[in-house]
């Protein structure tokens, strides 16, 4: 097949796939250690979802009030629900405060508190003296983070001559032998040429994905491409199950809404018209913990009681705060709406619907960003040659349920730390081995199937189907029944694949081709997430099972490891939670109830 498809080779140090705030951190701490580095990206570097984020960078700066990191990461831990992995949350915590005033001299535009210090604001979960008050400790700037880390990352990128190679798509991992990493192929969407890159080290910085769900906050970019690589090459992914979702994402569009909305008593209906979280959350109401919302929500629509045609979204009333209050304190809400739902706010309610928000499990790593490929012998093995970071991997500092401002603060140290273990284990330029020969014949051959199918499917009839079926059978409402049902249909909708039709074959810009292609990742990590929740009959952060309702720190305490066969089924393992290298300035912190 190779033939068919003349392939252009590149030989580099290190290889990093994705140019959100993970592979640029990498990207351009890699080039400074003098390794020759090369960044693929399917997008350009600035439109990557980390350029969406807005709330802040969490590091106990302590600028606003009294702060330190081991609160930081005693409230991680316990955000985690005791699944994080405690030393790689003492690394990061530990690591944040040098992490932020990095990025300060790197350039990014911190809003200033009055001493002139980069502002803080409060956040969920963030608490001072191990988990007693609100303190401020999400570093901001405005309400665009991410853009501005984006955007400055970039910028340093550029400073230290990195190269990119920018709207190419990476398919599949090069795998030799002896199961070593030798780097990725990819295809160049704007002239049809594929590229073999050999590296001494391949990094995957491709984000979550989101987009297995009908309705998710993330980019139509964030379609788990690094798992599904690492899926094929026979590796595991770790904790899928834990997905967090949001009460209010704008229905279809999936924008968020912020919580304040509510806050500013805004409040949900049902199709009856009924408020009815008073029925769930006396006290609460419609402020309850995102998790309680989102799974009221989720039984009124499931109970038949969900508003617009298919009855299978929510109200969101905010039209009798008045036109003032609206355009005083939710101008941004006002403006999602009117272009994201067209809805005018101040005289009708929002389509809302619980919306996956962040993927807390992702390909298995150290705190080096190495991937692990455990055995039974050693549940601490590595991959050589490869290595994951960002909100592809699962290091795990999230457990079963991230804290708002964490991933920034992830992308930055893990990104970080991935380039220092480069520079401390590879010597640049150093002779790398020639390919195996046949290297590229079963990702081409994948490759070219893929592009000559004619089955019957359109992608994006297959792809509604996962979608709708992840929405209803695997997001805040699981039990035994419904996650059975969720296992099945994705199991045949995965099969169903071999039936995908495609009607363009040109290798110029053909996006028929590439969503054929990211289906086929999302069903990788549709597949190992309802696999993983049906496994799990506990209640743990974010995933939360009726049947189950407790956490049950005897029996599942671990992490699930999953493992795509070649079959189309999937193998499941667990190994324990990692907190052995704690050092000595911490304590574990001890499993004890979640309350807030
Ligand atoms: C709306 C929204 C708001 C958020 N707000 C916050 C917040 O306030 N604070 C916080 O801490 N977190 C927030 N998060 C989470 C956080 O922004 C993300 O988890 C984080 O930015 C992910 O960064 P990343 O570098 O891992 O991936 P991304 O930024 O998603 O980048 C992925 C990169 O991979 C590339 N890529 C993917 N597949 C391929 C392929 N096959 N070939 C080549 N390239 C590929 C893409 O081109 C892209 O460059 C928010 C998330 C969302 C969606």
């Amino acid at each position: 097949m190779s033939k068919a498809y003349p392939i252009t080779d590149h030989t580099y140090d290190c290889v990093v796939v994705g140019a959100g705030g993970a592979g640029l951190r990498a990207t351009f701490g890699m080039t400074k250690a003098g390794l020759k580095t090369a960044c693929i990206t399917k997008v350009f570097p600035t439109r990557s979802h980390t350029v969406a984020a807005q709330g802040g960078i969490g590091a106990a700066l302590g600028n606003m009030d009294e702060d330190n990191w081991k609160w930081h990461m005693y409230d991680t831990v316990k955000g985690s629900d005791w699944l994080g992995d405690q030393d790689a949350i003492e690394y990061m915590c530990k690591n944040a405060v040098a992490a932020v005033h990095e990025l300060e001299h790197f350039g990014v535009p911190f809003s200033r508190n009055e001493d002139g210090k980069i502002y803080q604001r409060p956040f969920g979960g963030h608490m001072k003296n191990f988990g007693e008050t609100p303190v401020p400790r999400a570093c901001a700037a405005a309400d665009r983070t991410g853009h501005a880390i984006l955007h400055t990352l970039y910028q340093q990128s550029m400073r230290h001559d990195a190269e990119f190679f920018v709207e190419y798509i990476a398919l599949d991992l090069i795998m030799d032998d002896e199961g070593v990493c030798r780097g990725v192929m990819a295809w160049n969407l704007e002239d049809g040429t594929l590229h073999r890159f050999r590296a001494q080290k391949t990094v995957m910085a491709s984000g979550g994905y989101g987009r297995t769900y009908f309705s998710c906050t993330s980019a139509h970019t964030c379609t788990g491409d690094g798992h599904g690589m690492v899926a094929r090459a026979g590796l595991p992914l770790q904790d899928m199950e834990f997905v967090q979702f949001h009460p209010t994402g704008i229905y279809g569009a999936g924008v968020l809404i912020t919580e304040g909305a509510r806050g500013e008593g805004g409040y949900l209906t049902n199709k009856n018209g009924e408020r009815f979280m008073e029925r769930y959350a006396p006290n609460a109401k419609d402020l309850a913990s995102r998790d309680v919302v989102s799974r009221a929500m989720t039984v009124e629509i499931l109970e038949g009681r969900g508003v617009g045609e298919k009855g299978d979204h929510i109200n969101l009333h905010l039209e009798h705060l008045g036109p003032d209050i609206l355009a005083e304190r939710l101008p941004g809400i006002s403006e999602s709406s009117k272009v994201f739902a067209n809805v005018d706010l101040t005289r009708e309610p929002i389509p809302v619907i619980p919306t996956a928000h962040y993927n807390m499990g992702g390909i298995p790593t150290n705190i080096h960003g190495e991937v692990l490929r455990p055995t039974a012998d050693d549940p601490e093995a590595v991959c050589p040659g490869l290595m994951a970071i960002g909100e592809a991997a699962c290091v795990s500092v999230h457990g079963a349920n991230r804290l708002g401002t964490n991933s920034l603060l992830d992308i930055v140290v893990f990104g970080r730390a991935a380039a220092i273990r480069a520079r401390d284990t590879l010597k640049a330029g150093a002779e790398q081995k020639p390919l195996p020969a046949g290297n590229a014949d079963k990702i081409l051959d994948r490759f070219d199937a893929l592009r000559n199918a004619n089955g019957s499917k359109p992608t994006s009839v297959i792809r509604d189907e996962m979608q709708q079926t992840m929405q209803r059978n695997v997001a805040v409402f699981r039990d035994d029944k419904i996650l059975t049902e969720g296992r099945d249909s994705i199991d045949a909708i995965k099969a169903s694949q071999s039936d995908i039709a495609i009607t363009d074959r040109s290798l110029i810009w053909n996006s028929d081709l590439v969503e054929a292609l990211e289906l086929e990742n999302l069903l990788s990590c549709a597949q190992a997430t309802v696999h993983g929740a049906l496994n799990r009959t506990e209640s743990r952060g974010a995933h939360a099972r009726d049947d189950y309702p407790d956490r049950n720190d005897d029996e599942w305490m671990k992490h699930t490891v999953t493992w795509q066969e070649p079959d189309n089924s999937v193998k499941i393992n667990y190994r324990p939670v990692h907190t052995w290298t704690l050092t000595d300035e911490v304590e574990y912190v001890v499993p004890k109830a979640r309350v807030y």
